[in-house]
Formats: structure tokens, C-alpha cells, sequence
């Protein structure tokens, strides 16, 4: 730790979704390795996904600490306990489209409680997440700047600015029509089926509108802390900084934070399988021959979708570990989406787990030699990180810019051949399109070549990290920036 710097105290805002906590928080673990004292705020019932993390952080030595505010699901019309986005998003898409209006209308909600907890407690600093809009305001109320995170890479928040900016989906005559991204290096081509609903749509609606008050906090707030690093995506990190002008430090990959077992097995929820039986079947397979299968913690498929993967995976004939979020109760036992006789078949071949992977020791361990992704961007740097290449499969957010950063630019994965952008609930791909792509990745030349590129990524990665490495000293030019500035505001009061 650096005793040079004066103790800063930042708080850390996560939205409450895994895919946002996680990286969060680890993020807020190396703060801690650079002598600042972090919080993080959660409600209630995300309170206990954190508090063995922060217990581990504070027996290292680093000193953080949890603030909890109270999370208004019953204003919202919520469910008692739906304060994280993985409690609702099941494979019924109506459902969860009526339950994620609720919930954002409930985080909009949480604007006071976040200023009554600044207001005792003036922390020095905030880095909130880019759906809590309002928090630069809120911030600002009290004096504190605002950093903005907002989950993604380089490359896809380049691609979010160009296609605001310059609208070409508007200037294309159908759904499916390539356009070039104007201004963004690469000639990077998209469809407007691959575009968020919100983008394409002429209607204001209450997310819409969040969207605008996001970007427009965004150029108000202190700046932004990438989880990525630079050797990933020069070109758009650059962009980002030199031609968009915005203020940005990277400081992934920041799962990298986790060096022991049990900090890399406790990221996010409890596992559903035991890890070390997990690492006692991968242990007992070749080098690079296990497919991993997950589509992180909120993307959901239907059963028939789900028969079609099994169905694709077996014909691969490649061992695998597939991550299903459809838990047994939520299917009253009754196994449909499974084919018949399948768990029997590829028994030894195949591990299904319902629930929560330990995805980062998955991918770390040497028989893991490709995954089947979602492209959400913590999965795609924790594959990086691992060097294992991808099939990417993106089905909402920002996963279909991702998955052209896999393919197109860093050339470490094959697409599967989705489309078409859904809301949480992912479109239909044949077991055939599964199979050969599941073959691209794991056999041949060029899967070789790609595992090669993506081994070279991961240790690039490893090295950003380490003394001297590029997001090892973007964070310290953060936290002495962010020293001078809290100091220099000191001397104004
Ligand atoms: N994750 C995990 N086990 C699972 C599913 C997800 O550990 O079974 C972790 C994964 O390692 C990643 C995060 O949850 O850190 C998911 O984030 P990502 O951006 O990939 O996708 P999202 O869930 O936001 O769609």
C-alpha cells in the first residue's frame, strides 16, 4: 500500500445485478490495495452476496465497509425480497418485463435514502453505477464528485456514443440491412435487429428518458472507471478519451483482483455444485477439452431453446459444463427441457449445473479450452483473462457490439449466428449452428490460432495489473487525482 497518499473515502454504488456488483466490488478491492477506504452501498437483501467478500477484504487488511439503504419494493409494487434483477428475469419474458419496470422505477426510488447516507457520512467521492443517473446531482448536493461506471468496455461505449450521435439505423431501409458505425475505428457493421429496443425506438419512455439523463450525467460527473484495460482495445480507448472527450481510467480486468480459491469460488452468489467437486471433474479431463456453457446471471431461455443446446452440445461431442438458470423448483421437477435419456447419456461427458457456477475457477482451470457466451462483458474479460476463445451468442444490452469486439476485432471467437437483440429472453438457434460452432472453437487450426490470441490477451491482462502494467497505474493516477482534487476542494471550503 502506498502510505504517500492521504486516506481517501470513496463510496461505491453498484446497481443491483450481479453483472454490476461483481465487478463493483472487486473494483472496489483494489481501491482498497492503494490505502483508500471504500464502502459499498446495497439494500437488505443483497447485503449478504457482499459481506463475506468485505469480511476476507478487512482480514487482508483493506479496510471497507457496507452501507445499507432500505430498497422500496413495496412503494414499486415489488415482490418482499426482488431487490436484484436475478430474482425476476425467469424464462417468462412478459413477467419480467412487467417486474424490470417495477424495479427500475423502485432504484429511481433510492435518490433520497442515497442522500441522506452522503449527507452523515460525506464521503470523498462516489463512483455510481450509469443507472443511477440522478447520483451526479446527488452527489454534487453535498460537494462530492461523481464517478460514473457503467460495466461495459471501450469498444461498446464508443459504439453507444457513435450510434447516438450520428443515428445511422435511421438512414437503413430494413431491419436486417448492414450500416457502418460512423467514426468508430474498424468499419464496424451492425443491423438495427442487433440494436437495444430503446435505440431504435421514436417514443419517449420512462427508460428513454433515464438513457438521457444518464448520458448527460455522464459529461457532468468527475469521469469514468473502465473495467477494462488498454492493450484490449487501444484504438477504442483512445476514442474514447482523445476523440469523444471523455474523462476515463481503466483499471481491469478487475476480477484479476481475486487471487485465492475462495475469493475467486465466492464472486456473487453461492455456488450450486461444490467447487472442489467441480475442480475434481475438470481435473479429471485433457487440456483444452471442456466447452463451458453460460449466459451469466439474468439472460434466460425457454425450454424448447434449451433442448436445442443440449441436443447441439452432445452432437459436438466435446465434454462440457453447462450453466442452466432454470433452477428444478422453478420446473416443479418436471425436467422438459432435458431430451430424453440425456443426463444418462453424457454422464462423465457432460456436467449440467442449475444455478451458480464458480465461472471464474471454471475458466481458469487448464482443461477448459473454449465457452459458449452470452457477451456480457465481465464473462467476455473473464475469458480473455483465462485465454480460453468463445462462441459468442449475445442476446440483449450492449452483447451484440461485445460480440464484434470477439470476433471482428480481436478475432478470439465465432458467432453462433444470432440475429436478432431480445429482452432477456434469448432468440432460437438450431442444434446444427451450436454444433459447428461449439467444433470451430474447440478444433483445428484455427481454433488453435484463436486460443493462441486469446492466451496472448490473458497475459497482457496479467500484466496490466501487475507494477508498472497500464490499469495498475491508471488506478494510481486516479487516486492521486482524486487526493489532489478532494485536497485542492479542501483549501477552497
Ligand atoms: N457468473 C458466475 N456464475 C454464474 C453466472 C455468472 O460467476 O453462474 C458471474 C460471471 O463470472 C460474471 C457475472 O456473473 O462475473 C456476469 O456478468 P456478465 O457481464 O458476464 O453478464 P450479465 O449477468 O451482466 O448479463
Amino acid at each position: 500500500m502506498d502510505s504517500e497518499i492521504p486516506q481517501l473515502h470513496v463510496f461505491f454504488f453498484p446497481f443491483m445485478a450481479h453483472g454490476h456488483m461483481i465487478p463493483t466490488v472487486d473494483m472496489a478491492k483494489l481501491f482498497g490495495t492503494r490505502g483508500v477506504k471504500t464502502s459499498i452501498i446495497t439494500t437488505p437483501a443483497n447485503a449478504p452476496l457482499l459481506s463475506k467478500t468485505i469480511q476476507r477484504c478487512n482480514d487482508l487488511g483493506i479496510e471497507m465497509d457496507l452501507k445499507i439503504i432500505k430498497f422500496p419494493y413495496v412503494e414499486a409494487g415489488l415482490p418482499e425480497g426482488c431487490e436484484n434483477v436475478d430474482s425476476f428475469t425467469n424464462s417468462d419474458k412478459s413477467k419480467s418485463l412487467e417486474m424490470i419496470i417495477k424495479f427500475f422505477k423502485a432504484t429511481a426510488m433510492l435518490q433520497e435514502p442515497l442522500e441522506q447516507l452522503l449527507r452523515e457520512c460525506r464521503p470523498d467521492f462516489l463512483v455510481a453505477d450509469m443507472f443511477f443517473p440522478w447520483a451526479t446531482d446527488s452527489a454534487a448536493k453535498f460537494g462530492i464528485p461523481r464517478l460514473v461506471f457503467h460495466g461495459t468496455g471501450f469498444f461498446s461505449l464508443c459504439t453507444t456514443v457513435c450510434l447516438a450521435m450520428y443515428e445511422p439505423h435511421k438512414q437503413v431501409s430494413s431491419e436486417s440491412e448492414p450500416f457502418v458505425v460512423p467514426g468508430l475505428p474498424g468499419d464496424i457493421k451492425l443491423t438495427r435487429n442487433q440494436l437495444p429496443e430503446l435505440m431504435k425506438s421514436n417514443d419517449e419512455t420512462d427508460f428513454t428518458k433515464m438513457m438521457k439523463v444518464s448520458k448527460e450525467a455522464e459529461l457532468k460527473s468527475f469521469g469514468v472507471v473502465v473495467n477494462s484495460f488498454y492493450e484490449l482495445e487501444p484504438a477504442y480507448a483512445n476514442y474514447y478519451r482523445d476523440v469523444l472527450g471523455r474523462r476515463a481510467w481503466h483499471v481491469g480486468p478487475v476480477s484479476l483482483c481475486n487471487r485465492n480459491f475462495e475469493d475467486k469460488a465466492s464472486r456473487g452468489k453461492q455456488a450450486s455444485i461444490d467447487e472442489n467437486e467441480c475442480m475434481k471433474w475438470l481435473n479429471s479431463k485433457k487440456p483444452n477439452s471442456v466447452i463451458y456453457i453460460c449466459f451469466g446471471s439474468i439472460a434466460n431461455f425457454n425450454s424448447d431453446q434449451l433442448m436445442e443446446i443440449a441436443m447441439g452440445l452432445e452432437a459436438s461431442g466435446k465434454d462440457f459444463i453447462w450453466v442452466v438458470r432454470k433452477d428444478k423448483k422453478d420446473e416443479d421437477e418436471n425436467e422438459d427441457w432435458l431430451p430424453e435419456g440425456f443426463e444418462k447419456r453424457i454422464d462423465g461427458k457432460g456436467l449440467i449445473i442449475r444455478g451458480w457456477a464458480p465461472q471464474m475457477l471454471i475458466l481458469e482451470h487448464e482443461s477448459v479450452g473454449g465457452m459458449v457466451t452470452h457477451c456480457g462483458w465481465n464473462s467476455i474479460l473473464e475469458g480473455v483473462t483465462a485465454g480460453v476463445p468463445m462462441v459468442t451468442w449475445p442476446v440483449a444490452a450492449e452483447q451484440f457490439y461485445n460480440e464484434k469486439l470477439v470476433t471482428e476485432v480481436l478475432k478470439i471467437g465465432v458467432s453462433v449466428g444470432v440475429q436478432q437483440w431480445v429482452l432477456l429472453v434469448g432468440g432460437f438457434v438450431k442444434r446444427d449452428a451450436i454444433e459447428k460452432a461449439v467444433n470451430k472453437v474447440m478444433v483445428g487450426d484455427r481454433a488453435g490460432e484463436m486460443r493462441s490470441r486469446t492466451k496472448a490477451l490473458g497475459e497482457m491482462a496479467r500484466r496490466a495489473i501487475e507494477k508498472e502494467g497500464s490499469s495498475y497505474s491508471d488506478l494510481n493516477s486516479l487516486v492521486e487525482e482524486l487526493s489532489l482534487s478532494r485536497d485542492s476542494s479542501k483549501q477552497t471550503m
